[in-house]
């Protein structure tokens, strides 16, 4: 027997019953049923929510230039029935494309109505399901929309409190985009980690298991970075930001470390200076005062330390095999540089074994240690990582309830305000814990120009090394432009050495064909 049950009378609704299906019964078996799908399952079912979109028979004030549609949605559940309803107009001159992306914006908004007093839990951030929600307000500011706030409450279902989010971010983010059309990101990923958090879904590699192919990795790194350098001074381009991620691109050995710094220098970034040259040193125990020494010299000036949690059973528990002291000497080792790191720390709720007593403990933390930025991310228990792969994701996702975990995230928010900071960028993904978000917040000033471009998609970033994506934008004026995301590169250092040659020219081709010669 199937507990819960979504139905819809069109393929198209198949989508969105998947989304709020994960939404209202996040970690749960449920089934989605459309025409076309295999029979429906038969049997008593808990839950049932039937979506039917018809064209309305009785409405006689239609004119031949219009269509009436009538959306019906019918939930019932162990607490008992509820219905929601709404219409729209279908328009002759409008496409069916358009007209099939208001219909389930309109059959969504009806299933939130629906499910909502059944489930005991509105969803706070209503129909909207994607991982850049902020593209949306940016598409409105563009439109001349004088107010989204109002069309994210009432369309769009959001709650007043992530409307508002929403609409700060993307506002206070406008100034840093389209500023340059030859402006481009650089993203180098470096694949190897100390250990493997059992919560990362990435294809990260043990770096003391895979000592031996650190050298020729970092070769073929080199050999990628002169050829992409070579191309963007030919192209005249203007590296806006450099980041360095992963993976743990602190965790090779000093010399190598240093190694990495300099190739960097020397084929990406010469006659270059980026506004912003970001260290992700995700990992602690991998920060020394050589490390740091040879960022201060390569021109580094934004360095991530993250601690997730300052709770010492739960790093244990998530596979970390650093100690929260470690964490606290290494934050200070960053900012007691005379280099002046603008400093980041992430921090995730929502970590298997964490209740409300060990969030607040590491926002404690965070507020007397004050960080220029802090990013506080929501789990996601992703296919890959170690929790879903042994079964536990459904539990870890039920651990806090969406209450708790939106009280969690808005203590989140009230630290970094007292610290000054105001939320900069924001992003989520599926199967979160309380289906919230992810926010970065920054002192004024501080904000990372990264982020920003990576995450609004408004400017090329150029992806090198392992695992790493890259995104071609074509600025065609008033932040308009289109966009492409190619192919990633390979995770496995192996297969990266062996086809550098070969993606990095692909690379380059794409860089001519949206920059010219
Ligand atoms: S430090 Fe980050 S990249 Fe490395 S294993 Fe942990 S979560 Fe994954």
């Amino acid at each position: 027997m199937t507990a819960i049950l979504l139905r819809g009378n069109s393929p198209v609704f198949a989508g969105d019953l998947t989304q709020m299906g994960h939404v209202f019964f996040p970690g749960e078996a449920f089934a989605v049923w459309v025409p076309g799908s295999s029979p429906s399952p038969a049997g008593a079912v808990e839950w049932q929510v039937d979506l039917t979109a018809t064209p309305d028979p009785v409405s006689g004030c239609a004119s031949a230039a219009t269509r009436p549609w009538r959306v019906e949605v019918t939930a019932r559940g162990p607490c008992g029935e509820r219905r929601a309803e709404g219409g729209l107009l279908q328009d002759a001159a409008e496409s069916p494309r358009t007209f099939e992306h208001r219909l389930r914006r309109l059959a969504k908004g009806l299933l939130i109505d629906a499910l909502a007093p059944l489930a005991g839990f509105r969803p706070k951030w209503g129909i909207l399901t994607g991982v850049r929600p902020t593209k949306l307000v940016h598409q409105m500011l563009d439109e001349g929309e004088p107010d989204p706030v109002t069309r994210l409450t009432g369309e769009y279902r959001l709650a007043p409190e992530k409307a508002e989010l929403l609409t700060g971010v993307a506002r206070l983010q406008r100034p840093f985009l389209g500023r340059d059309p030859r402006a481009v990101s650089l993203y180098i990923g470096i694949p190897f980690c100390p250990s493997i958090c059992s919560f990362c879904s990435f294809s990260i590699y043990p770096i003391n298991q895979y000592r031996g192919q650190v050298s020729p990795f970092l070769q073929a790194l080199g050999r990628e970075m002169a050829i992409i350098g070579e191309a963007i001074r030919a192209l005249g381009l203007r590296v806006e930001s450099i980041y360095f991620g992963g993976g743990t691109p602190t965790s090779p050995r000093d010399d190598d470390f240093a190694h990495m710094l300099r190739m960097a220098e020397e084929h990406l970034l010469k006659g270059q200076a980026p506004a912003e040259y970001t260290m992700e040193g995700g990992r602690p125990e991998t920060f020394n005062r050589a490390k740091l020494d040879a960022m201060a010299a390569a021109g580094v000036n934004r360095v991530s330390v993250n601690p997730q949690t300052t709770v010492q059973a739960t790093l244990m528990h998530l596979g970390r095999i650093h100690t929260v002291e470690k964490f606290y000497r290494a934050y200070e080792l960053v900012r007691a540089h005379p280099a002046g790191f603008t400093v980041n720390t992430d921090i995730i709720i929502g970590l298997p074994g964490e209740g409300p007593a060990e969030v607040h403990h590491t926002l404690a933390d965070m507020r007397r240690l004050a960080p220029d930025n802090l990013t506080v991310h929501t789990l996601a228990v992703k296919r890959g990582s170690r929790i879903h792969g042994e079964g536990e994701a459904g539990q870890v996702l039920r651990a806090l309830t969406p209450a708790e975990a939106e009280a969690l995230v808005q203590d989140a928010a009230e630290t970094a305000r007292a610290m000054g900071q105001r939320p900069y960028y924001l992003y989520r993904q599926k199967f979160m814990v309380g289906a919230l978000e992810n926010v970065g917040y920054a002192l004024p000033g501080k904000e990372s120009v990264y982020n920003i471009q990576m995450m609004e998609e408004r400017q090329t970033v150029i992806g090198l090394g392992g695992g790493a994506t890259s995104k071609w934008f074509k600025p065609l004026g008033q932040n308009r432009g289109w966009l492409l995301k190619a192919p990633a590169n390979p995770n496995d250092p192996q297969t990266y050495v062996e086809r550098v040659e070969e993606l990095a020219r692909r690379k380059v081709a794409h860089l001519r064909l949206l920059y010219g010669e």
